[in-house]
């Protein structure tokens, strides 16, 4: 698949017309994975020559955007590298005198043709339904000392590539499609230079992967269809053509190309929701892309051994937020407990003030607390929600309704607290531990003649707020004997 004479180079060129989203992501890891796997190049570059689109702030959010992904590339517009610059716009010159050197080599031409003039031939081509409705060559066989003289006089022209009569229909072997055969008779003499002097995308395009020795194009197939019309430049500068691997459109749940319509589509909403960069872009490669056909969990560092354009697929991926959800929650059950409290409990304690200064949280006490909160958290923000009740005091303690309704408010719940109140009080504060509270609470069931769930339902909702906590004993340890009796005493109040 690689040649073997060229290391490989791959390049990912978004134009900075917006944010990067979710298709571009991917483009970018699967380019990254790539040149990875095979110790090639990784190559970033802006394709900003559409001015009235693009802007230097989109260009700075995907490098952002990037960054956060974790893609690190080796050439590109902030960084430089030896084909440089990495912007388009700043490669202006190049593509001039590119098109200057095919203009004296005959291989391409200038066309004066007006707007109109083009309209009417396009007309007259429908009208006699020419298979070739394409620009009718017009301007192909003028004198090019005439040419050059109209050109000198100020005349208006675009410049357009001469495809070589002869040419015959163009075939590509695409990584993924497979040989793909373009009808000659879709290769007009399309324009390189407009008239006002801006080159086209299939041109710079073509010079710039030629300039910076691009091997592989990875990129979105919709431009498949521009692949014929780019080897045609890249035979008329004598230059190497790449391998092509168009990939898949990402669809929706409904079958339909992905869009804002499907929710959050830029990488930054994400990285804002909360997700985690490495099963994010674990759950983006798996968009097309397999290992092995089962494995889902790939992390970075096997994916940039592994990669290979082979296991790409044809058929358009489906983006699923569920999956991604679910991608999330395992690399945060991945976690050991002491990386959970780090990376995520105290950003999100932090984040919703529930770690004020003066609160001395030991990194033992962290560690046990992220050990029961790691499990029931999906996304990192639930962290702070399932830590919130150990957090609070026994006065700022919210009883939610069904802690009340189910737990307190019930006949017989009074006792249960007594009896529970009397038991904890019993162990001494310095060996007050998960253990020693399960072992406290272990005897009431029999003692009261009473369900041990409801047993346990009321002390829950007593010392908790709620009846969903983490395990009883373990959260009562991290709350402290003196919390835990006071929090009983209210809840007392609230009993039956
Ligand atoms: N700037 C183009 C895009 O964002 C790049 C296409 C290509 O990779 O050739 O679609």
């Amino acid at each position: 698949m690689t040649s073997p004479d060229r290391p490989v180079r791959v390049r990912f060129a978004p134009s900075p017309t917006g944010k990067l989203h979710i298709g571009g992501a991917r483009t970018a890891i699967y380019n990254w994975a790539f040149a990875r796997a095979n110790h090639g190049t990784f190559i970033l570059r802006i394709d900003d020559t559409d001015p009235a689109r693009s802007t230097e702030e989109n260009t700075q959010v995907i490098l952002r955007a990037m960054k956060w992904l974790g893609l690190d590339w080796d050439e590109g517009p902030d960084i430089g590298g030896p084909f440089g610059p990495y912007k388009q716009m700043e490669r202006l010159d190049i593509y001039h005198a590119a098109a200057e050197r095919l203009l004296a080599e005959g291989r391409a031409y200038p066309c004066f043709c007006t707007p109109e003039q083009l309209e009417a031939d396009r007309e007259a081509a429908r009208a006699r339904k020419d298979p070739f409705q394409g620009y009718q060559r017009r301007c192909r066989h003028i004198d090019p000392a005439e040419a050059r003289a109209r050109m000198d006089a100020g005349e208006s022209y675009v410049l357009r590539i001469k495809v070589p009569e002869d040419r015959g229909d163009v075939h590509i072997h695409d990584a993924v499609h497979g040989d793909v055969v373009f009808d000659a008779k879709e290769l007009d003499d399309f324009v390189i230079i407009r008239s006002d002097g801006t080159p086209t995308y299939n041109f710079t395009t073509v010079v710039d992967d030629a300039a910076m020795g691009i091997t592989h194009v990875i990129r979105g197939d919709d431009h498949l269809s521009n692949t014929p019309r780019q080897v045609m430049v890249y035979e008329a500068l004598g230059a190497p053509v790449p391998e092509f691997a168009h990939i898949s459109m990402i669809l929706g749940a409904d079958g339909k190309k992905l869009s804002k319509r499907h929710g959050a589509t830029s990488v930054e909403e994400y990285r804002d929701a909360g997700y985690l960069s490495d099963a994010f872009v674990n759950y983006l490669a798996l968009l097309g892309w397999s290992l092995d056909g089962e494995t889902t969990v790939i992390p970075r560092d096997v994916l940039a051994s592994r990669f290979s354009l082979d296991r790409i697929s044809k058929n358009p991926a489906t983006f699923d937020p569920k999956k991604l959800d679910w991608m999330n929650a395992e690399y945060i059950n991945a976690m050991t407990d002491a990386e959970f409290a780090r990376k995520i409990l105290v950003p999100e304690l932090t984040r919703a003030g529930l770690l004020d200064e003066g609160a001395e949280r030991t990194a033992a006490w962290m560690e046990q607390l992220a050990a029961i909160v790691k499990p029931r958290t999906k996304m990192p923000a639930d962290a702070a929600t399932v830590a919130a009740p150990i957090f609070a005091t026994a006065d700022t303690l919210v009883y939610d309704e069904k802690a009340v309704s189910k737990g307190l408010a019930k006949e017989g719940m009074g006792a249960v607290l007594d009896a529970a109140a009397k038991a904890l009080d019993a162990i001494p504060a310095a060996s007050w531990t998960a253990e020693a509270v399960d072992a406290a609470l272990e005897p009431l069931p029999e003692q009261l003649d009473a369900k041990k769930r409801v047993v346990f339902q009321a002390v829950r909702a007593a010392a908790c707020g709620n009846l969903v906590s983490p395990p009883l004993g373990e959260t009562m340890a991290l709350i402290g004997k003196d919390d835990c009796m006071a929090r009983i005493a209210r809840a007392r109040t609230m009993a039956l």
